[in-house]
C-alpha cells in the first residue's frame, strides 16, 4: 500500500502510469503473503513491479500508448509477465510509453507526456519513459521496459535509474506488442544493477512460443556482482567521443571512466567506424518491420474501430486514421515505401548490409576489450516540446544506442552524474553477446 499511496499522490503530476488497479494489486499482495507464510517464497515474492503497457497481461488493459488499443484488455499474459507472477511479484500497474514504443521523449503517447521527476520541464526519455519515472520517483522499486533502439537505456539515463537491454533472444517476446521484431527486447529497470540482475534472473530464459528465443542453460546474473575489476579491459569507441557529444555529458562519462580506472580497469581505444550509419539503417529497418507488424490493426480483430464507415476499405482507412498518432503513421509510410517494389534493394537491402557492417565493427572491437563504455545520449534530457516538431533531430539523438540493437548486443545505462542544468546523465556499458553478468558486475562495482 505504501507504493499505491505514493502512486495516488504523485501520478497525477507525473503521468507515469496509464492504468492502476489497487484492488488487483492488493489481491496479488495477499497471495504473495500467503505464499510466504506457507514457506513458498522466492527472492522476489511480494516485490511490487510496474509493467510497460506493451506487455500483454491477462485482465489488464494493454494499450501500448495508443488510441488503437485503448479498449483492449489482454486475454493472455506475456511470457515475462507469467514469469514475474510465478515468482510472486505484485503488479503495481501499467506504465506510460510512446505509442507502439516509437519515440525518444514519451511525447508520442495517446495518454499525454510523462514528466521527468528531476525537472518537470524535461522529457523523461522514451519510449519506456513511464517505467523509468516510476522507478526514479519511487513509485515502484522496479519496472519492465522494452528496448528496440534505446528505449530502456535512454530513459534510464535521463531519469537517473539503471536499465539493461539483454542480448537479443534472451528475453521472450511472446505477448510483447511487436514494433520491430528483429530489434525488440524486454528488460529490467530499477535503482541498482543488483536489482536489475535479480529481475533478469526471473524474466530471462527459453520460450518455445518466440521463434527467436535462445535455448541456453539458465544463468544467475548476480553471480559476478562482487568480482573486482582489476585487469578489466574497457574500450572507448573513438566515434562516441567525437562531434555531437555535449560538453556536460562528455565530462560525466570521462569522470566515470576515471573511477573505473581507479577500480583497476585498463582503458583502450577502439573504433566503430560505421556508427554514423546506424541512424539511417535503423530508421529503414525499424519502420519496415513496424509497417508489417502494425498491419494487424484493421478494426476487425481487436482494438479501435471507426464508428461510421461506408464499406470495408473505408472502415480500414478511418480506423487507422483515427487510431494511430502522427509518429506511427510516419513510420508506416516510411516502412511501406522502403519495402515497396523498386525501392526494396535501394533502401531495405542496403540497410541490412549496413547492419552486418555494424555487427562486424563490434566483433572487431571486442577482440581488444571486455566491455565498451560511452554516453547513452548526446545530451541530458531536453525540454518537453523542444524536438516535438522535429522528428529527424529526435532520431539523431539515438546515435549511441541504435547500433547495439542492430548488432543484437546487450547494453545498459547506469547513473553516472548530472549535467550543468541538474538533469541526470547515464553511462552506457555495452558487452559482447551473453556478457550480461560481466556488465552488471562493472555497473555494480561502479555504483
Ligand atoms: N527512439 C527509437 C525509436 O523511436 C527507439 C525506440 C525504442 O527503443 N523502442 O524508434
Amino acid at each position: 500500500t505504501q507504493y499505491l499511496d505514493r502512486i495516488k499522490a504523485l501520478n497525477p503530476a507525473l503521468n507515469a502510469f496509464i492504468t492502476i488497479d489497487g484492488e488487483k494489486t492488493l489481491e496479488e499482495a495477499r497471495a504473495a503473503d500467503a505464499a510466504r507464510a506457507a514457506g513458498e517464497a522466492g527472492p522476489l515474492t511480494g516485490v511490487p513491479l510496474a509493467y510497460k503497457d506493451i506487455f500483454c497481461q491477462e485482465g489488464w488493459k494493454t494499450s501500448c500508448g495508443s488510441r488503437m488499443l485503448d479498449n483492449f484488455v489482454a486475454p493472455y499474459s506475456a511470457h515475462v509477465v507469467e514469469r514475474c507472477r510465478a515468482a510472486g511479484m505484485v503488479t503495481l500497474g501499467r506504465t506510460n510509453m510512446d505509442e507502439f514504443a516509437m519515440g525518444s521523449s514519451n511525447e508520442n503517447s495517446y495518454y499525454g507526456p510523462v514528466k521527468n521527476p528531476w525537472d518537470f520541464n524535461a522529457i523523461p526519455g522514451g519510449s519506456s519513459g513511464g517505467s523509468a519515472v516510476a522507478v526514479a520517483a519511487r513509485l515502484a522499486p522496479a519496472a519492465l521496459g522494452t528496448d528496440t533502439g534505446g528505449s530502456i537505456r535512454q530513459p534510464a539515463s535521463h531519469c537517473g535509474v539503471t536499465g539493461i537491454k539483454p542480448t537479443y533472444g534472451t528475453v521472450s517476446r511472446y505477448g510483447m506488442v511487436a514494433f520491430a521484431s528483429s530489434l525488440d527486447q524486454g528488460g529490467p529497470m530499477a535503482q541498482t544493477a543488483e536489482d536489475c540482475a535479480l529481475l533478469l534472473n526471473v524474466i530471462a530464459g527459453f520460450d518455445s512460443r518466440d521463434s527467436t528465443s535462445l535455448e541456453r542453460a539458465p544463468e544467475d546474473y548476480t553471480r559476478s556482482l562482487e568480482q573486482p575489476l582489476t585487469g578489466l579491459k574497457v574500450g572507448l569507441p573513438r566515434e562516441y567521443f567525437a562531434e555531437g557529444l555535449s560538453e556536460d555529458v562528455a565530462q560525466v562519462v570521462q569522470s566515470a571512466i576515471d573511477t573505473l580506472r581507479q577500480l583497476g580497469a585498463e582503458v583502450v581505444e577502439v573504433s566503430l567506424p560505421n556508427t554514423r550509419l546506424s541512424i539511417p539503417a535503423y530508421y529503414v529497418i525499424a519502420p519496415a518491420e513496424a509497417s508489417s507488424n502494425l498491419s494487424r490493426y484493421d478494426g476487425v480483430r481487436y482494438g479501435h474501430r471507426a464508428a461510421e464507415y461506408s464499406d470495408l476499405v473505408d472502415m480500414y482507412e478511418r480506423t487507422r486514421a483515427e487510431g494511430f498518432g502522427d509518429e506511427v503513421k510516419r513510420r508506416i509510410l516510411v516502412g511501406t515505401y522502403v519495402l515497396s517494389h523498386g525501392y526494396y534493394d535501394a533502401y531495405y537491402l542496403k540497410a541490412q548490409k549496413i547492419r552486418r557492417l555494424i555487427a562486424d565493427d563490434f566483433r572487431k572491437a571486442f577482440e581488444r576489450c571486455d566491455v565498451i563504455l560511452g554516453p547513452v545520449a548526446p545530451t541530458a534530457a531536453f525540454d518537453i516540446g523542444q524536438l516535438a516538431d522535429d522528428p529527424v533531430q529526435m532520431y539523431l539523438s539515438d546515435i549511441y544506442t541504435l547500433s547495439i540493437n542492430l548488432a543484437g548486443l546487450p547494453g545498459m545505462s547506469v547513473p553516472a552524474g548530472f549535467a550543468g542544468n541538474g538533469r541526470p546523465v547515464g553511462l552506457q556499458i555495452v558487452g559482447n553477446y551473453f556478457s550480461e553478468a560481466k556488465m552488471l558486475n562493472v555497473a555494480h562495482q561502479f555504483q
